[in-house]
């Protein structure tokens, strides 16, 4: 292994792990669904929590009926979401960082064999958005993102693939962590081999987390000590 590679790669969820949004995001996404496609799909009751952004417009382009490439459908809508969200997003009071996670990441950040990277369901572009209103960018250089897979598992992969180039990482997959809020994230974690930390801070219970692969369980972040000796940093 290089000796300037880091040890331990951490892989963020960001709604639900991270940050909560209110009901801007959601509302915001529905407004640039319909321009892309002129569906109202705001009362679809389908439950995004742990999907890829890629793959909730593709099930709900589907429900559209609404026939057109999906890449060039895609690509509108994520322009418009994305120039939407910088307009509102900023401002709006709904958003607010989770327990514990400024002190996490800060502490993490100062460590040299720790590396921190984003898994997100989000577009990278909406998801710098989120994290710029509370100064967290500095943390993840880099990341796997929903705007480019439909799997969640897919963007894991890329996440550690980014790590590789960014970091250097060479380590093995069961030094990486997946942190994050939902069973699809369990299950994205273990389908790359990795460790995965669950926290009851997002859209599922407790009760509902304890049934997956999860290796730890926790309500929040909010725990310094806890949550650096389950990492094992
Ligand atoms: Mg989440």
């Amino acid at each position: 292994m290089n000796p300037n590679s880091p040890s331990k790669l951490l892989i963020f969820d960001v709604d639900g792990t991270l940050l909560l949004n209110g009901t801007i995001v959601r509302d915001t996404f529905f407004h640039a669904f319909r321009h892309a496609t002129g569906f109202d799909a705001k009362n679809s009751k389908i439950a995004f929590m742990g999907m890829t952004d890629r793959g909730i417009f593709r099930i709900l382009l589907q429900l559209s009926g609404v026939n057109g490439d999906f890449e060039i459908l895609f690509n509108v809508f994520e322009k418009e979401f994305f120039q939407r969200l910088s307009e509102v997003y900023p401002n709006d009071p709904g958003p607010y960082l989770l327990k514990g996670v400024p002190e996490l990441l800060a502490t993490l950040s100062q460590r040299d064999d720790i590396a921190l990277v984003l898994g997100t369901g989000n577009i990278q572009s909406t998801c710098r958005i989120k994290l710029d209103k509370f100064n967290l960018n500095r943390y993840f250089p880099v990341g796997g993102f929903g705007g480019d897979y439909e799997q969640r598992e897919d963007v894991i992969t890329a996440a550690i693939e980014a790590s590789n180039e960014y970091y250097n990482w060479c380590g093995n997959s069961e030094d990486i962590w997946v942190i994050g809020d939902t069973p699809k994230d369990v299950d994205a974690g273990k389908a790359n081999g990795t460790k995965v930390l669950a926290v009851a801070s997002g859209f599922v219970d407790k009760d509902e987390l304890i049934n997956t692969d999860a290796d730890a369980i926790l309500d929040d972040l909010s725990d310094l000590e806890q949550v650096l000796n389950i990492l094992g940093v």
